[in-house]
């Protein structure tokens, strides 16, 4: 799918939705059709039509970008539950061509319904399914590593300065009592 026909892309050129968070890479916005009210997707800013496309250091970044806004949906909305999903491929339900993490609010009783019928497999067909995907797990690498954070010798500074302030406010308060 070109570039100009993906809606994600529109919208990251367009902006005409509620953003909620932007960053570098990811850009996170009110879906304008939502599951429930507070859905936010997430997107990464580079177009990657599945999760298979998208490096390791994006796909890191949405979900982690995901989970904060995930919390902020709890404290924000009161909610009491999120899905954090992913739709990959059109049988997944993906409607656009363009990675994206949706991040559902959830209420007791919302009548949603992401709910499955567990199933009953035999051993057979559990052993078979294990190996065939344990071949696959055999390939997967190593994952980039952070790199260590240098020490920000400031914001040590900083910090004590502000222990500091905060043990005159415990002193001032101390005065106070009679
Ligand atoms: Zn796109």
């Amino acid at each position: 799918m070109p570039k100009t026909e993906c809606e994600h892309c529109r919208i990251l050129e367009e902006r005409d939705v509620k953003v909620v968070f932007e960053s570098d890479k990811i850009l996170a916005f009110l879906h304008p059709k939502p599951a429930a009210p507070g859905h936010v997707v997430v997107v990464s800013k580079q177009h990657f039509p599945i999760i298979e496309n998208v490096p390791d250091f994006i796909v890191s970044d949405a979900f982690k970008v995901a989970n904060r806004i995930s919390s902020a949906v709890f404290e924000g909305l009161g909610v009491q539950g999120t899905n954090i999903i992913v739709q990959n491929g059109v049988a997944a339900g993906q409607k656009v061509a363009h990675f994206a993490v949706n991040v559902i609010p959830r209420r007791q009783d919302d009548n949603l319904s992401l709910q499955w019928q567990p199933k009953q497999l035999d051993e057979e067909e559990m052993s078979t399914i294990e190996l065939k995907i344990k071949e696959q797990t055999a390939s997967i690498g190593e994952f980039e590593q952070e790199t260590a954070e240098p020490v920000d010798v400031d914001k040590k500074k900083v910090e004590k300065v502000k222990g500091s302030e905060k043990d005159n406010m415990l002193i001032k308060q101390l005065r106070k009592i009679p």
